[in-house]
């Protein structure tokens, strides 16, 4: 039974090849500083079998039970001297140089820099070479500052499993890939200490591909509440010398803005495309660069989808309770008190049960439709569906998403549009404003179908090109009118 428990669960051809040295051998770890992230990855290295002692300033000072039992605390030197190869430098890098009386017991051992930047821009070295500068005897390797202490103690099971490695030294970060592998990380090379600007930066990023479409939906949305707040309240105020309706700023002016905001970040998620095949079919070929505008816009619709489909979502939410207002009740109450006043009955309105209903019907499906595309924007989902599907969820259920919302908002409007009373002030109702961009990309998009067009897109984007930018014809061209 004894021989059984010894034997390993996983023979050794199943283990990664380079991960066995260290498995076998654990050789101590060393970490200095004994603050949060020391803490932490003492935690994960020890319940990853790797003995660990922590080098501190001042022993005493540690509380009893901060670090578990099998973890050795010493003094700095002694901490560095039990290190058999690999010590985390876990202080803040300002603090390194009061580490350097250790120099020439870190000499030929390997230091890992765990440090992140300060800012986003600092010019000159980044911190792992300013360690690597102070110890030039040892191996620097910047890596695990992207693992946060959460992530240390959850171990590989939740949050981030990339670990980001960089050094000058391949041995040092060998060793480095080797204990990550053996702590349940995802190791990745990303080469020389030069790269540890990038690395030290990472963790500061504040979702840069998001500002963009943020910026353009909340500018959206500040127009359309703003516009609907001129045309439906401060100008009738002002004309109409008091009419009070406020009250309409906190609910029902930002449900009105909601889904005309929804509207067009959807459209604008599908423009840049059209803009692009339109690009093509211009230069006649595939091979010349989008500009850089362009290139970014494509790059963000993701975020703007889904940042269509949270406001298209909060407008259904907003809806849902607009029967619960008090407004709504004491509207109701009074005019069935009026008509039992006045003895009359609510008309049966057949056109009107029709518009009410066809247009909530297609809101609810275009509510559908783009929460399937928010969901297959998930690289979890996502990573399941080959190119063909990914398109056809994509693109196509994407342009029903954006004819369904058209038809609602149209199906909204009825034919109050073409009532002059829908224009006070001149100013056309906002969900008139809202469906312009949608209209013309459907419109490009129509166009785009033709037969004619499609075709030559095709070719196109197979790699065909137009005589006029053929690079074989335009090299014929110069040889046969001898153009140096
Ligand atoms: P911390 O809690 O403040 O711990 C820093 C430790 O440095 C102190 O506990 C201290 O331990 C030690 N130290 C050594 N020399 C020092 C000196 N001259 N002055 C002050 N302290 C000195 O910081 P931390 O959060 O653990 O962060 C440590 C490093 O990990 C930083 O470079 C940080 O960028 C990096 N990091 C942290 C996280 C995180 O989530 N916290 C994530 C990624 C990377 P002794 O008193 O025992 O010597």
């Amino acid at each position: 039974m004894v021989e059984n428990m010894t034997t390993p669960l996983l023979s050794d051809s199943e283990a990664p090849a380079d991960a066995l040295p260290v498995c076998l051998t654990s050789p101590t770890v060393a970490i200095l500083g004994s603050g949060d992230f020391s803490r932490s990855l003492a935690l994960r290295l020890v319940a990853s079998g790797v003995r660990v002692v922590v080098g501190s300033r001042c022993v005493n000072r540690i509380p009893s039970g901060l670090f578990p039992d099998a973890v050795e605390l010493r003094n700095q030197e002694g901490a560095v001297s039990q290190a058999v190869c690999l010590v985390f430098m876990a202080v803040f890098p300002e603090h390194y140089c009061s580490l350097l009386g250790l120099q020439s017991a870190l000499a030929g051992k390997v230091l890992v820099d765990v440090s992140n930047g300060a800012e986003m821009n600092i010019h000159g070295p980044s911190n792992a070479e300013r360690l690597a500068e102070l110890f030039p005897d040892s191996l620097v390797v910047k890596g695990f500052n992207t693992v946060s202490t959460w992530e240390l103690q959850t171990g590989a099971h939740d949050g981030s499993r990339q670990v980001m490695i960089c050094s000058n030294s391949t041995e040092g970060k060998k060793k480095v890939v080797q204990l990550a592998r053996q702590m349940g990380f995802h190791p990745v090379d990303m080469g020389g200490l030069s790269a540890a600007r990038e690395i030290e930066v990472a963790p500061l990023h504040l979702f840069p591909s998001w500002s963009g479409p943020v910026v353009v939906t909340f500018l959206l949305f500040l127009f359309f509440y703003g516009y609907g707040f001129l045309r439906g309240i401060l100008l009738p105020f002002l004309a109409q010398g008091g009419h009070n309706a406020f009250y309409r700023l906190a609910l029902d002016l930002v449900n009105e803005s909601l889904p005309a905001v929804a509207l067009v970040t959807l459209a604008l998620v599908y423009f840049p495309g059209l803009f692009a095949a339109w690009l093509q079919l211009w230069r006649g070929t595939k091979y010349q660069r989008f500009p850089s505008w362009l290139d970014n816009w494509l790059q963000r619709r993701k975020q703007l989808g889904l940042l269509s489909f949270l406001c298209a979502a909060l407008h259904g939410v907003y809806s849902l309770c607009l029967p619960l207002r008090r407004i709504t009740l004491h509207r109701l109450v009074n005019t069935a008190y009026r008509q039992v006043k006045a003895g009359t009955e609510e008309p049966w309105d057949e056109l009107g049960v029709w518009r009410s209903d066809l247009y909530l019907s297609c809101g609810v499906l275009g509510l559908g439709v783009l929460s399937l595309l928010a969901i297959t924007s998930l690289p979890t989902v996502g990573n399941t569906l080959n190119w063909r599907e990914f398109t056809f969820v994509q693109s196509g259920l994407g342009y029903i998403a954006l004819t369904l919302s058209i038809t609602h908002t149209l199906f909204f409007g009825w034919d109050f549009a073409f009532h002059i009373e829908a224009y006070p002030f001149y100013m056309p109702p906002s969900y008139l404003l809202a469906v312009v961009v949608p209209c013309i990309v459907l419109v490009c998009r129509c166009f785009l179908l033709l037969p004619c067009i499609f075709t030559r897109l095709t070719r196109i984007r197979r790699g065909c090109e137009s005589k006029r930018n053929c690079p074989v014809l335009q090299h014929h061209h110069v040889v046969a009118n001898g153009i140096p």
